[in-house]
């Protein structure tokens, strides 16, 4: 459960128990999915609670506001200290924090004068479990950048997500690798796809894809440690080729591929650089 009756939340101004957290179900991201939100997690540290990169987060979540023309005044400093107020108050170390920017009622197709904004966090374990995964070539595509603003974390993007991993579920699989407008291997429902061959990782570059803040941190460590890194496009097939691979998100973390279709990773997930950046990206998050 998300919550219980000692949580409290944000909403426009105040600090609320969340059960009387209430919207108007006229709110226009409810009918038509224009809404911001994004997804950061809390780890405690030696020097207390810290939350990773909410600059980056919450500058992402202001550029897709922008983006989708939902205005809004407040700043990523605001953000920020909001977030680790909503902690505080929540007694919480190790947490999900979801921010959420929602539009009032407004039945037409026109950007709305007012945006509401929503704070609450939880306590949530890997979002993909620890386990290997066995993904499947979605036959959703993810949404074609000539259509939307792929890259704005928009809450109505998110029908393409469900979709592909209930397909995936459907099929007795744990989620779904989906494919760009033009054909070529993107990215998962929730998170950024990585692959390694050859001592080599691959990811495809942005533009079809959610840019992922695991995915620039991952990249960095990569390059820290002397891994070299390609960023290209490719298709499922050539991924059938290779000898481990990987997904990264702030709720998933780094989580380990064991198969894709009928393709099973040779490499011993131990052994491979996904497993080290994992070790690494825990090191860092933690810092
Ligand atoms: N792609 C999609 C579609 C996502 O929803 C997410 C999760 N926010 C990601 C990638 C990973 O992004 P991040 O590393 O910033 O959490």
């Amino acid at each position: 459960m998300y919550y219980n009756e000692n949580t409290i939340v944000y909403l426009n101004g105040e600090w609320l128990p969340s059960a009387q957290a209430n919207v108007s179900l006229y709110n226009q991201t409810m009918h038509y999915g224009n809404g911001i939100f994004e997804g950061i997690r809390a780890y405690s540290t030696n020097n207390g609670v810290k939350i990773f990169k909410p600059k980056e987060h919450y500058e992402r979540m202001l550029k897709s506001a922008a983006l989708m023309h939902i205005k809004t005044d407040y700043t990523v400093e605001q953000l920020t200290y909001l977030s680790y107020e909503l902690l505080e108050k929540n007694g919480m170390t190790d947490a999900y924090i979801r921010p959420l920017f929602y539009l009032d009622p407004n039945m037409s197709l026109v950007p709305v004068d007012k945006t509401n904004l929503f704070l609450c966090a939880w306590e949530w374990g890997r979002y993909l479990g620890d386990k290997l995964l066995r993904i499947k070539t979605s036959s959703y595509q993810r949404p074609n950048p000539k259509s939307c603003h792929v890259e704005a974390k928009t809450v109505g993007h998110y029908i393409n997500s469900i979709l592909a991993t209930t397909e995936a579920k459907q099929n007795g699989f744990d989620e779904a690798l989906m494919l760009d407008a033009a054909g070529f291997a993107a990215e998962g429902p929730g998170a950024n796809f990585f692959f390694e061959k050859d001592g080599v990782l691959y990811t495809c570059p942005l533009g079809n894809i959610l840019p992922g803040i695991t995915r620039n941190t991952v990249i960095d460590l990569a390059k820290q440690n002397g891994i070299i890194i390609h960023e290209k496009f490719f298709t499922i097939e050539e991924v059938k080729t290779a000898d481990s691979a990987f997904f990264t998100g702030t709720a998933a973390e780094i989580a380990g591929i064991g198969s894709l279709d009928d393709y099973i990773f040779p490499m011993e997930w131990n052994n491979s650089l996904g497993k080290k950046l994992s070790a690494l990206y825990q090191e860092e998050v933690r810092k």
